[in-house]
């Protein structure tokens, strides 16, 4: 079974891939010109939402399955925040490097050197006759410096709970094993599974 996802973001692509090895994945903009998606909701769902229905809309082909991920990262010592800003904290332009060096900053100054933290992954499923979400989440400390370049995003600020290492020093396979992203699709597989 094809499985569309509505997303341009490679990390997540490539993480998406390895987890639903036995379906074809195909990003959205391999099969049409990628489009601007405004996401004005106010969770990570209702933008997970948004993004797999305007690319269910725009292919216009009615047997398609389009997933979703919308994630983020939240630091307890910033309140919660980047939450559903992290893709652009920032700022709009911002690449992965500039969001994860802002983010270092501002916890350094609310005078700690590390805080918990959280991602969170909201997966939407759409169909032509169904639209449903799923969540994850993966628990851990957010640092002040950055170690390792595996995985993408914050990845080489964030240690998960029970390790010593961030996800940027850990090999791929271990956050393919506890992260957000995993558990929010094992339950969208679940669901993807009933559908005809
Ligand atoms: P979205 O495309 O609006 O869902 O943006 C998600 C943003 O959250 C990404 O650009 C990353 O900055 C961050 N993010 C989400 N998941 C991860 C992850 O697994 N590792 C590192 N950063 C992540």
């Amino acid at each position: 079974m094809k499985l569309v996802l509505a997303t341009s973001n490679k990390g997540k692509v490539r993480e998406i891939q390895a987890l639903c090895s036995e379906y074809e994945v195909i990003p959205y903009g391999e099969l049409i010109k990628e489009f601007e998606i405004v996401e004005d909701g106010d969770t990570f769902k209702e933008n997970a939402l948004i993004k797999a229905r305007a690319v269910f809309k725009a292919l216009k082909d009615d047997k398609v399955i389009v997933i979703a991920d919308d994630s983020g990262i939240s630091v307890d010592a910033l309140d919660g925040n980047p939450g559903i800003y992290s893709a652009r904290y920032g700022g709009v332009d911002a690449d992965d490097k500039e969001n994860l060096n802002k983010l270092m900053k501002d916890i350094k100054e609310t005078g700690v050197s590390s805080s918990p933290a959280h991602y969170t992954a909201a997966i939407a499923i759409v169909t032509k006759n169904s639209e449903q979400s799923v969540h994850g989440w993966m628990y851990g400390t957010a640092l002040t410096e950055a170690r390792g370049d595996s995985g993408f995003g914050y990845d080489p600020m964030f240690v998960p709970l029970d390790y010593d290492k961030t996800l940027g020093e850990l090999d791929a396979g271990v956050k393919k094993k506890l992260s957000h992203r995993s558990k929010a699709l094992d339950l969208a597989l679940k669901i993807i599974k009933t559908i005809k």
